[in-house]
């Protein structure tokens, strides 16, 4: 697995599973997103190779701009309950106004229109939300004060 292979920044290398440096070979394009290639020429005669690939040598494809997929693993890996944190607070709004919507695609087009759609989408949320939890005389107090 891929995740097998800890990718060093620093030396723009990825190092497998015994100890190997898989360094950059060539950028390709695949659905046009940029696509960085590594591997090492030493996986014949590695012991593990069975394990790890039916290949002459595992390659490793990474995104040119896959650092901050990096970074969010690892704040993951740091502390797992942000995924349950998510969960319960960020991804209920989001639901809840994709079936205002009706489920189907913005109106708009363009991703200024589309961020102007998505903004009056959430405004409408937190607006009705606050008029639950406050109810409206609540709301239109806290907006004077
Ligand atoms: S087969 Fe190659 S990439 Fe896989 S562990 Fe061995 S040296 Fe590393």
């Amino acid at each position: 697995m891929k995740a097998d292979f800890v990718y060093d920044a620093d030396r723009d290398v990825y190092v497998c599973p015994a100890g190997e440096d898989l360094t950059y070979r060539y950028t390709t394009e695949e659905s046009g997103i940029p696509i960085r290639r590594y591997w090492i020429n030493g996986c014949k005669t590695c012991p593990l190779r069975t394990n790890c690939t039916t290949g002459n040598e595992r390659r490793i494809s990474r995104w040119e701009r896959e650092d901050p997929v990096d970074d969010m693993d690892s704040r993951l890996g740091r502390d797992p309950d942000y995924m349950s944190l998510r969960r319960c607070t960020v991804e209920h709004p989001f639901g809840t106004i994709k079936a205002w919507m009706g489920g189907t695609h913005f109106l708009t087009r363009k991703l200024k229109n589309v961020r102007s759609e998505m903004a009056l989408n959430v405004l409408a949320y937190n607006i009705k939300r606050m008029v639950a939890l406050l109810g409206v005389r609540g709301l239109m107090r806290a907006m004077q004060g």
